[in-house]
């Protein structure tokens, strides 16, 4: 078994920006040349989530009403008192989502629906660079 590690940087805005990242992570299988197995995508970090939507705008501004509903920026968080940072909702909105996705790859390509498009989440309430790593198994 061929592993292939690589790694792309996206900037991203603050509270909720929803990056499709599924071209980046496509030229990281093709440069691999692996043409079975599977691709592990991690963003360092944890106010930030990997996962997939259908990307079209409808579904993004749903995705972030949902995440408003679910964990509000209003509430209270304990995280406050400890940093002061005021990102508590962003921590916990990470956390339910989770850092890392992973897609099978099948003829030297992320083998994902038509409409199914990985996407980064950055829930920071501060404008960030992130880091996705990439990890390619298989051969
Ligand atoms: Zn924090």
């Amino acid at each position: 078994m061929k592993v292939v590690k690589e790694s792309f940087r996206v900037s991203t805005q603050a509270e909720l920006d929803i990056k499709n990242i599924t071209d980046q992570g496509q030229r990281v299988v093709a440069k691999s040349g692996i043409q079975e197995g599977m691709a592990l995508f991690f963003v360092s970090g944890s106010t930030a989530a990997i996962t997939n939507i259908e990307y079209e705008s409808g579904l993004i501004h749903d995705i972030s009403e949902a995440l408003d509903r679910l964990f509000p920026k209003e509430a209270y968080y304990k995280h406050h008192e400890r940093w002061h940072d005021g990102n508590g909702h962003s921590h916990i909105r990470a956390s339910f989502i989770g850092p890392s996705f992973t897609v099978p790859v099948s003829e030297g390509k992320l083998d994902l629906g038509t409409w199914q498009q990985i996407i980064l989440c950055d829930m920071d309430v501060k404008a960030r660079e992130r880091e996705v790593k990439v990890k390619v198994m298989g051969e």
